[in-house]
């Protein structure tokens, strides 16, 4: 019998930013689908769809309320904006205190150049990121319109997850880009850094469908303790 690798998701979005749906609604569709756990992690403030500072204490309150009816641990969470090259995030400030996790995302790079500029460009903001700010995930690894890990070097790539590894960053699996690929993720494995499953749903329907991460992560040998899940749950 092959050991079930553990269901979660930590990364969704609601109407507070681009999704289509409540907390409530996820957090119920998630539960549904036998996951041990949720996070609610919509858009830092900076981008175009993300929730406004003003919107940040009520949708705290509704996540607090989907909590309260969920049979499964609720996570409060936002997926902050790596905003330029120096790696600084929107998700900084006061408020981010009162959240259970943070992710961080690459959703802008500079002008478009051939891939191995944007390659570069992607990789020093997401080292800077590291290096200079505290978060738990770090969302979507490489993928910006396209798969970028392919136009870097190997040791560059070693010397980033070594970095992750150091500042206990987790790289997640994310379904909507089936990001990143397995070499990526046994690189990972090897150097000790954790996995976060992330399916990056903005409807009821997407939420919790993490059969793909979960078929990547058998064929990697990931183990339960390979996963952030655990250091949320107690
Ligand atoms: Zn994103
Ligand atoms: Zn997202």
């Amino acid at each position: 019998m092959i050991s079930m690798p553990a269901k979660f998701d930590f990364h969704t979005h609601t109407l507070y930013s681009d999704g289509a749906s409540t907390a409530a609604a996820m957090v119920e569709a998630a539960e549904a689908r036998g996951l041990e756990a949720v996070a609610i992690t919509d858009h830092g403030h900076e981008s175009s769809v993300g929730v406004p500072q003003e919107k940040f204490a009520p949708m705290l309150q509704d996540i607090e309320l989907a909590r309260e009816d969920a049979g499964i641990p609720v996570l409060a969470g936002i997926e902050a904006n790596v905003v330029d090259e120096w790696g600084r995030i929107d998700g900084e400030d006061e408020s981010v205190r009162k959240l259970d996790i943070l992710l961080a995302g690459i959703h802008r790079l500079g002008r478009a150049r051939d891939p191995t500029e944007l390659a570069r460009d992607y990789l020093m903001r997401a080292t800077n990121v590291i290096e200079h700010h505290k978060f738990d995930v770090f969302a979507h690894p490489f993928y910006f319109h396209q798969y970028l890990a392919h136009h870097l070097l190997p040791e560059d790539l070693e010397d980033f997850v070594r970095l992750a590894a150091g500042h206990e960053v987790a790289m997640e699996i994310n379904i909507k880009y089936r990001t990143p690929d397995e070499e990526f993720l046994e690189l990972c494995l090897r150097e000790g850094v954790k996995l976060s499953i992330g399916t990056d749903a903005h409807t009821t329907g997407e939420v919790g469908r993490v059969d793909w991460a979960l078929g990547v992560l058998r064929r990697i040998g990931a183990k339960r303790e390979d996963l952030i899940l655990d250091r949320f749950l107690r």
